[in-house]
């Protein structure tokens, strides 16, 4: 069971889908006001989430008061995770809700575009390439034309490509031609349907001595075009520094490890003017911008009673400020300028909700519910001040169903009812709006156009309280939670969800074949709903066999479920195909497989996908049986293995010893192990005096920062950064007499295509002459580079480093990647 983490302090109820609701204190209140009348904003625009500046964030947030927002083209698919085992885009969805998490601590909004990181990428040429730079420049515009920044600022540099990833430098490209495009009219002109041009004043580019190569090079840049300030800001009335909370938000990011500790004292940022006018230290960014209540026409009287509530604050009874609030939030509903109308009146609504003590809140009695079945909804009112507060109606969404009270709230006194309404039979399931459609490896697929941008699928289950408040009417919006009593973490809220009525599991994504022999596979069928019962197809492509084609299930209870058996048998040769699960219940047809994600930083995350079981026949000798792998970062190599027939024991650094190896036919390494477990420093010489017996070592990719041993070889051996992303990269053989490309399969350029994400990474760049380079790759426009494989004899035995992405090839079932490292295996033998 895992508790949601209590933020420090929370801003924006708009987006909080599963936290538990936000309860402000009279000093975040305050703070609110002060944020109601200030009328600026800031958007920061980078490539993947954690590229954001923190402390800028929060600086001009929580310091300036501005509306702040960060953009982030993608959502981060292509990287890793360091707390389990999600990649693609479940990574995606788990970083997005960590850019979330950081937001509700920094008060930022967040963004997105339709950008799919697709992995590392050297070059923005390249990355423009992958992407549909159109639709991606299209989306920046539209975020600029929707959140109608004053201020733009880059994290990244647009003038250096190459200097670092593909994608930074692709982010600040667009962000400079955003800037000039969002304003004009004839720049997709598609969007003009929705919303108007919007110029902003300024672009800056947030740079660092980082960008410089250092501090020295930095002291004696030419800073002429800068501004500098001071972002060490301590607000008392939060107890914390911005330099603190900038680190609570970056730890956010656990799936990178970012964990951050906060720093007090004063901190310089600095921004390089790259398009408006300078503005003067004094006044920064929002030089000769107002940024009060003045800049709407009909501000003028806002601004006079809303500067007196702020002056006037009552920390021990914020209710006191509600007459003027009130007077207020009808004078918002009646300017003309719908941009701040929208924002304010959300902004000015959240402040009198908290200044009344008000709680509202439609609790779902289940967590979860299928479309046409009814819903029973708790719903609860207090009003905690003295005010004259009238509930009028309760509205639930999607089929409006409508409760109409018409109580008086008295203070303290509250009130609750339930009420039941049907989910329509067409409701859509809760599931995110990007991966709704199949997208392209550079690219998601939103077609709808007010969808683009927004951080998460709007919510599709709500109430709407309707309200007056000293005579006038104020409606709150609410999402339907779920919430229940956990034992040992008391009130625990989880997000309500409208799922398919059946969940089809396979146990695993790919079934590897290396004989004819059938395996038998389970698909575990689980009703959301009670009393279910269909029929289960498989149909799968030719060649391969199923048995039985068809079955029924029948399941008394919801969350009860069916192990159903098949049997499968490939076909001879090598073939690859899709095994796809039909349920059909009451003549509708079901595929969808439900994937949760839990962890305890975030709200837990559904993804319904398309059920599939990828099966791959393969056509792979093999010499040897037996062998021991090493952990490292954790991959899924070993798993694979044991696919295509090895037998794979798991050892720890720890229980090396002398002699126990011996029984093993190879020793493999698992990803990044010589960076990560130390105890390998105190192992290298028993490792290495397996290989002099006639054993076969198989080192996998290490980085060449932070080693725990001085010798990762018997040889010399030397990393570097060198890498091949293209995954399609011509490879040409250095030694194609070579066992390794002969025996006991022979390899071809053939067995080099289909290959998924990359080559290889941080392959060596120099070593001893007893090794030999068996491939050579590269990206385009670079050299060659030889160092992927490299095998060397080492008394009786083999030592072999190899930099090649096995651990991305296999779960994806690349039938050339298992026969080389079958090959690796069978060295010698
Ligand atoms: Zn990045």
């Amino acid at each position: 069971m895992r508790k949601l983490v209590f933020a420090l302090f929370l801003f924006s109820f708009s987006f909080s889908k599963a936290q538990a609701p936000e309860k402000w204190s009279s000093s975040e209140i305050y703070n609110q006001i002060k944020k109601l009348n200030f009328l600026g904003s800031v958007l920061y625009i980078a490539a993947h989430p954690d590229d954001e500046n923190t402390r800028l964030i929060s600086y001009f947030s929580n310091e300036k008061n501005a509306r702040t927002a960060y953009l982030s083209l993608t959502r981060g698919d292509g990287g890793q995770n360091l707390i389990g085992p999600e990649l693609r885009e479940q990574l995606g969805l788990i970083r997005t809700q960590e850019l979330l998490a950081a937001r509700r601590i920094d008060g930022g909004q967040q963004f997105f575009t339709r950008a799919n990181d697709f992995g590392y990428s050297k070059a923005p040429s390249e990355t423009l390439e992958i992407w549909n730079k159109d639709e991606v420049l299209s989306d920046v515009v539209w975020i600029i034309r929707k959140f109608r920044p004053d201020v733009i600022i880059n994290r990244f540099d647009h003038r250096t490509p190459g200097s670092t990833h593909g994608h930074h430098t692709s982010s600040a490209i667009l962000s400079v031609e955003a800037f000039d495009l969002a304003g004009s009219r004839n720049a997709y002109e598609d969007q003009l349907e929705y919303l108007s041009p919007y110029q902003p004043k300024r672009l800056f580019f947030n740079t660092s001595p980082w960008f410089y190569g250092g501090d020295e090079a930095f002291e004696s840049a030419d800073k002429s075009n800068f501004i500098n300030f001071d972002t060490g800001t301590y607000f008392p009335l939060r107890g914390i520094s911005n330099t603190e909370i900038a680190s609570i938000s970056r730890s956010q990011h656990r799936s990178q490890g970012f964990g951050s500790t906060g720093s007090r004292g004063e901190q310089m940022e600095y921004l390089e003017l790259l398009k408006g006018d300078l503005p003067s230290k004094e006044f920064g960014v929002f030089e000769g911008i107002d940024t009060s209540w003045n800049r709407v026409k009909g501000g003028e009287e806002i601004e006079r009673i809303l500067s007196q509530v702020e002056k006037n604050f009552d920390f021990a009874n914020p209710s006191k400020s509600l007459s003027e609030l009130m007077k207020a939030y009808e004078l918002i509903q009646d300017l003309k300028d719908e941009h701040w109308k929208e924002i304010k009146i959300e902004q000015i609504k959240d402040i009198i909700y908290a200044c009344s003590g008000l709680y509202l809140e439609a609790v779902a009695e289940k967590p979860a519910i299928t479309p046409s079945e009814e819903l029973k909804v708790e719903l609860e009112a207090i009003n905690r001040s003295d005010e004259n507060i009238v509930l009028n109606s309760i509205e639930l969404t999607p089929n409006n169903s409508i409760l109409n009270p018409g109580v008086v709230l008295q203070n303290n006194k509250g009130w609750d009812n339930k009420m039941t309404f049907k989910i329509p039979e067409t409701a859509n399931y809760t599931t995110p709006y990007w991966l709704e459609e199949t997208g392209s490896m550079g690219m998601y697929t939103v077609k709808e156009q007010k969808l683009r941008g927004l951080p998460e699928t709007p919510l599709n289950t709500k109430a709407t309280f309707k309200l007056s408040i000293k005579d006038v009417n104020i409606s709150f919006e609410k999402p339907v939670v779920y919430k229940f009593n956990d034992n040992v973490y008391g009130e625990t809220y989880k997000n309500f969800e409208i799922v398919p009525p059946v969940d089809l599991k396979f146990e695993e994504d790919v079934l590897i074949f290396n004989t004819v022999e059938p395996k038998e596979i389970s698909i575990l069928v689980t009703s959301k709903r009670a009393d279910l019962t269909g029929d289960l197809n498989l149909n799968v492509g030719a060649g391969w066999k199923v048995e039985p084609i068809k079955t029924n299930f029948s399941i008394a209870q919801s969350g009860g479920s069916e192990n159903l058996k098949f049997k499968i048998t490939p076909p001879e040769g090598q073939n690859e195909t899709r095994l796809e699960p039909k349920a059909t219940i009451n003549g509708k047809v079901y595929d969808q497989h439900l994937i949760e994600i839990n962890y305890d930083h975030i709200p837990d995350q559904n993804l319904i996908r398309p059920a599939s079981l990828k099966l791959v026949k393969l056509d792979i000798k093999k010499k040897g049986q037996n062998i021991a792998y090493i952990e490292g970062a954790g991959d899924a190599v070993p798993e694979s293995l044991v696919q295509i027939g090895y037998t794979v024991t798991r050892i720890s650094p720890s229980a090396i010893t002398p002699g126990l190896l011996n029984k093993y036919d190879a020793v493999v390494l698992g990803i990044r192990a010589l960076n990560i477990q130390d105890e390998l420093k105190y192992k290298q010489d028993i490792l290495h005096d397996y290989v002099k017996q006639g054993g076969t070592m198989i080192v996998q990719y290490n980085t060449n920062r932070g080693l725990v041993v001085n010798n990762i070889s018997p040889f010399n051996l030397s990393l570097s950064r060198d890498r091949v992303t293209d995954e399609n990269a011509e490879v040409t053989f250095l030694a194609p007499e070579h066992a390794i490309l002969n025996t006991p399969n022979k390899l071809t350029g053939n067995d080099f295509k289909g290959w998924v994400q990359e080559r290889g990474l941080y392959f060596p760049g120099t070593w001893d002459e007893n090794f030999t380079p068996i491939l050579s790759m590269h990206d385009q426009g670079e050299s060659p580079k030889n160092g992927s494989l490299l095998v060397a004899e080492y008394g009786k035995g083999h030592y072999i480093y190899t930099g090649i992405s096995f651990f991305r090839q296999f779960p994806e079932a690349v039938p050339g990647a298992f026969r080389l490292f079958a090959n690796l295996i069978s060295i010698g033998k």
